[in-house]
């Protein structure tokens, strides 16, 4: 069912063309990993290896998160689902604008439905200010829990800047650890991860 509707809209996404994003696409990437996870992890939009490859999270960025959530214990086999605020890739990687935000946002939500994560972890900015709050500072709110419609969420850097910045690590290491907890005390008090 989860998986039929999943399915759906990703040939919806496909041949969608409500923002100007889907001129310079290679394909849309709707989403990765298991659909039945209570963890969803929300970043800012494909690039060039997603656009290529059709799947999230596979180019640089990707490992690097990869390894954060190996070291929390979770994966996106097992326990994660993975997407991203637009579904196209902004040419150049730049960050997507506020219209094309709006336009792509009910794709999301609708996978929020579907999937009903216990716990999001938004990934940067760009989905800090497209879910929760246009004027959202991320340095300011990572590592602070929101709670959203009944969900737990917690925002903090995307992979993309830790690549850039490697200082952030530690502060990435923080949230996750406190994601791991929020884990253990909501969705599986035996959870296993290296962190803690
Ligand atoms: S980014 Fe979203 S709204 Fe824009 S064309 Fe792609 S799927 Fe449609």
């Amino acid at each position: 069912m989860i998986e039929e509707q999943l399915s759906q809209m990703d040939r919806e996404v496909q041949e969608c063309t409500r923002c100007e994003l889907y001129l310079k696409r290679t394909q849309a990437v709707l989403g990765g990993g298991n659909p039945f996870s209570e963890l969803m992890l929300i970043g800012e939009g494909p690039g060039e290896e997603e656009d290529r490859q059709g799947v999230p999270f596979v180019g640089k960025s990707g490992q690097l998160l990869d390894k954060i959530l190996a070291a929390a214990g979770f994966s996106k086999e097992e326990n994660v689902y993975i997407t991203n605020i637009v579904k196209c890739r902004p040419p150049g990687n730049r960050e997507p604008n506020p219209e094309e935000r709006a336009a792509c946002l009910p794709f999301l939500m609708r996978q929020i439905e579907l999937i009903q994560p216990g716990i999001i972890v938004l990934l940067g900015s760009t989905a800090l200010k497209a879910l929760i709050n246009p004027e959202g500072r991320i340095t300011k709110m990572r590592g602070k829990w929101i709670t959203w419609n009944g969900i737990q969420v917690i925002p903090t850097y995307h992979p993309s800047a830790l690549l850039r910045n490697p200082d952030l690590k530690k502060d990435v290491w923080e949230d996750f650890k406190s994601v791991v907890q929020k884990y253990r005390e909501e969705i599986d008090p035996h959870h296993h991860s290296n962190y803690t």
